[in-house]
């Protein structure tokens, strides 16, 4: 069946340029123009807004973001054997995406910024998907160039991004994530939608920047962070001993019988502006 942007099927587009998938590349492609539609859309309104992209391989997204109106597509992958296929959605959309061959990690994203809002929008590669994550959280300049990110990942990551204190999927992620952003996850997405499918089911993850997030130095969020889940099933008065133990907390006004998993992002903010 032909594809409604006149493009030929993904999957032809897969025999014809012989783009066997690579696991060390994380390649799990999605062919489903109908279910790309719908993780783009997830993003929202994309009219006059540029898209970044990470890892748009064969380039199912990407049609759909170009389909839905982006004014721009910037698609940052890391596999040459991509770029025929990608170029064929080019000439299909001139002027509209620019393809960047590289590693998405040592992409300095910011330094390509348009004019006009910048939405990310990636099935990304899922053995790098949360650094990339981490690392659009962490710029010093607040609010960042993103206006949002809508993001695949594994469905166990997802629920790390999403979740609040009192919860077994709450952890530093979870305190980073919260503290910069409002997050929830949009749908689950079966491994048998993926070509090869993954062991494990992915969710589709939507984040948008609070405007006034608390003050809080990152590098220091990220040092109690890491003292207090790195033992997590310690009482805060241990395993925070590195950072300033009891005096520390009593300083807080949090109890040192607590545990990490109890403090809510609030109080991880308190522990690090008195580091
Ligand atoms: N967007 C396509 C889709 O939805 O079908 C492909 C998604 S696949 C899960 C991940 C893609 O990221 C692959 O095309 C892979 O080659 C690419 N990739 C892997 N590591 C990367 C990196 N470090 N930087 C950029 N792209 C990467």
């Amino acid at each position: 069946m032909a594809a409604l942007d006149g493009l030929p099927p993904l999957r032809d587009v897969i025999a014809r340029h012989g783009l066997d998938a690579r696991k060390a590349l994380g390649q799990n492609f999605l062919l489903d123009l109908n279910l790309t539609q719908k993780v783009a859309r997830t993003a929202g309104s994309l009219e006059g807004v540029t898209v970044f992209e990470v890892g748009p391989g064969p380039g199912g997204l990407t049609r759909a973001i170009l389909a839905l109106g982006a004014k721009k597509v910037i698609a940052v992958e890391r596999d040459p054997r991509c770029l025929p296929a990608l170029t064929e959605v080019a000439d299909h959309y001139p002027g509209r995406l620019e393809v960047i061959e590289g590693d998405a990690l040592k992409t300095d994203f910011e330094s390509m910024v348009p004019e006009g809002p910048v939405k990310i929008i990636a099935n990304l590669p899922y053995n790098v998907g949360t650094q990339l994550l981490v690392n659009w959280l962490l710029p010093r300049q607040w609010p960042p160039f993103w206006q949002s990110l809508t993001l695949m990942f594994q469905r166990e990551v997802g629920q790390r991004i999403v979740a609040n204190e009192d919860d077994n999927h709450y952890g530093r992620l979870g305190v980073l994530c919260g503290w910069r952003t409002e997050s929830h996850m949009a749908f689950d997405v079966p491994p048998q939608a993926f070509t090869p499918p993954p062991k494990v089911t992915s969710t589709v993850v939507h984040l948008t920047p609070r405007l006034n997030p608390l003050p809080c130095d990152p590098d220091k969020l990220e040092k109690v962070t890491m003292a207090a889940f790195g033992q997590r099933r310690k009482m805060l008065r241990q395993s925070l001993k590195p950072v300033g133990g009891e005096a520390l907390l009593a300083k807080a006004d949090i109890d040192p019988q607590r545990r990490a998993e109890t403090l809510s992002v609030e109080e991880f903010c308190r522990l690090a502006n008195l580091l």
